[in-house]
């Protein structure tokens, strides 16, 4: 993609789904856990990332 914008939209727009995952998670109480394993997460690395969803064994590369 070339147009500065679209991927600006795009960049917005997969920060939002990432944010809705994080509220989905907090109400079912998974918020602090791996989306994965299920291990629990590290809190100094949620509160570098908030919308972290996987242990680093399972982190994706973004
Ligand atoms: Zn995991």
């Amino acid at each position: 993609m070339s147009d500065p914008i679209a991927e600006a939209i795009e960049t917005v727009g997969a920060t939002l789904d990432a944010v809705e995952r994080a509220l989905t998670r907090l109400r079912e109480g998974t918020y602090r856990t791996c989306s994965t394993c299920g291990a629990p997460l590290d809190p100094e690395a949620l509160g570098t990332d908030p919308l972290l969803e996987h242990c680093p064994a399972h982190a994706e590369p973004r």
